[in-house]
């Protein structure tokens, strides 16, 4: 994306004079939610353990990157407290069914996609608290409203993750801070592109893999777009929203109604 103009934050836009930090921001979904948030006017935090990508999408925007990574017990120690908005987005897939499934990697799963957006909370809420306004958006999936085979380690996270949120939406509540969670179904993210290589490679029709692999559950044979789930997340920033808190939002071309 390297002919994308790059945006200078900060300026004018309905989110001017707010801080964000998004993780996870340097691929997918975290990079449309830091360039989203930028072009409303946001200045961005840009965390991610890719230094590449993180201080890529920070140039972009204008932005500042944090190179972390957030499975680290002291990862989120460093960051900054001084933030307005808080997009738990980090997060990552291993498919193995239980009885094979490495113990480390479903903590690690469990450390990424729910202790730290925990200590996260805890290291800005206070913030929050004081300006008596705040958004706290936590990327999560239809795996936190549905369960799939050989998920479990991505399953558990997310179901935690959505009673996290709900629980913040809660105590956030009388100092103007609201909580939600977003819901994709398939996203079009480089790990999404991969899987549909490997079914190419497998001898399956690019079209035919998506529409009837990947999507066979899906209504809507299409991926969602980044840019679609970053406009939700930016959405529930905005003033119109201020009565959405406890939320999970699906944007997932109907896979959670199948
Ligand atoms: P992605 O792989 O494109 O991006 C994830 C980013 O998170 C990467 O830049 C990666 O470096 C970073 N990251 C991962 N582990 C980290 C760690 N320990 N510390 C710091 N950074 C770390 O993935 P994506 O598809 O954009 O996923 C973003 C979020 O959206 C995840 O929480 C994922 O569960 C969720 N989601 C994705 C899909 C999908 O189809 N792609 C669907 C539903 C939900």
């Amino acid at each position: 994306m390297n002919n994308v103009t790059p945006i200078t934050s900060g300026s004018g836009g309905v989110l001017s004079g707010r801080v964000a930090l998004v993780t996870g921001a340097g691929s997918g979904i975290g990079r449309a939610c830091a360039i989203g948030l930028a072009e409303a006017g946001a200045e961005v935090h840009a965390v991610d353990r890719d230094s590449g990508t993180a201080h890529a999408v920070a140039a972009l925007i204008g932005g500042k990157a944090h190179v972390t990574d957030l499975a680290a017990p002291d990862a989120t120690a460093r960051l900054p407290t001084e933030v307005d908005i808080l997009v738990n987005n980090a997060g990552f897939q291993h498919v193995a069914p239980i009885t094979d499934f490495p113990a480390a990697r479903f903590e690690a799963m469990q450390r990424v996609m729910v202790t730290a957006p925990f200590l996260l909370m805890q290291h800005c809420l206070p913030h929050m608290y004081d300006r008596g306004w705040g958004r706290i958006v936590n990327v999560s999936s239809v795996h936190g409203l549905r369960a799939s085979a050989a998920k479990a380690g991505y399953v558990a996270a997310k179901h935690a993750l959505e009673g996290l949120s709900k629980v913040a939406a809660i105590e956030g509540a009388p100092h103007g801070v609201t909580s939600n969670c977003v819901n994709p179904g398939y996203v079009r993210t480089p790990l999404v592109e991969r899987q549909l290589d490997d079914l190419a490679e497998a001898g399956r029709a690019r079209d035919d893999a998506l529409a009837n692999v990947l999507l066979q559950r899906t209504p809507l044979k299409r991926l969602v777009e980044p840019e679609e789930v970053a406009a939700a997340v930016l959405w529930l920033c905005r003033p119109e929203a201020r009565s959405m808190t406890g939320s999970s939002l699906t944007i997932d071309g109907g896979w959670t109604a199948n």
